[in-house]
């Protein structure tokens, strides 16, 4: 009962969220009361500037306060999320990753939630992070192999199925060297490691280390 309860307040805090992002009713006598399309074809302004309703989707429903020794703690000996094992790399299933603010991307939901606390973080220091790539299932790691090659050959994919792309635990950033800097020094509050030689891109949540 108590699991319920605590899924209830969940989710009148995230109905809370959305009506404080809702458009208020406009006041006009006599006026119809469907929203025009002019309203709806405007509806993106009824975000905060800068953000989509992706965004706030994402800011709501994600499970805020996953500490980053919680996150370590649901990780395996191999480094791959606990919870994930059974699936597979490149097999996670959908409601195990979360969006990537201001992306179509998504990680491995913890490492989600820490990457946009980071480019919340650096944002506000003036510093834009963009990323180009977070999960990869299986199909994506073959064809980027057949793109990219292999690394061990000198190309820059893993063989299908090893990706740490494919755990939703690795994103390739877009990344300006005061960006590449400002990584450098602070990806580590946030969880992130740059451990790929000749990848000054490819950022991995390793919380642990
Ligand atoms: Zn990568």
């Amino acid at each position: 009962m108590e699991a319920i309860a605590a899924i209830d307040q969940r989710l009148s805090e995230i109905h809370a969220r959305i009506a404080s992002f809702a458009p208020r009713p406009t006041p006009s006598a006599g006026a119809p009361s469907a929203l025009s399309s002019s309203a709806l074809a405007s509806s993106a302004s009824l975000y905060p500037a800068g953000t989509s309703f992706a965004d706030v989707f994402a800011s709501v429903t994600q499970t805020s306060g996953t500490s980053l020794a919680t996150a370590a703690s649901q990780l395996n000996s191999a480094g791959a999320p606990t919870s994930l094992a059974g699936y597979g790399n490149g097999r996670v299933p959908e409601t195990s990753l979360a969006p990537l603010a201001g992306s179509n991307e998504r990680m491995w939901a913890p490492a989600a939630e820490h990457l946009n606390n980071l480019i919340a973080d650096a944002k506000k220091a003036g510093v834009a992070i963009s990323v180009t790539d977070g999960y990869r299932d299986y199909d994506s790691q073959v064809r980027v192999a057949a793109q990219k090659g292999l690394y061990s050959e000198g190309g820059l994919a893993a063989s299908p199925g090893t990706s740490e792309h494919g755990w939703g635990l690795a994103a390739d950033l877009g990344l300006d060297p005061t960006a590449q800097a400002w990584m450098r020094e602070h990806a580590k509050e946030y969880g992130f490691v740059e451990n790929v030689p000749r990848e000054p891109w490819h950022w991995e949540f390793s919380p642990s280390v």
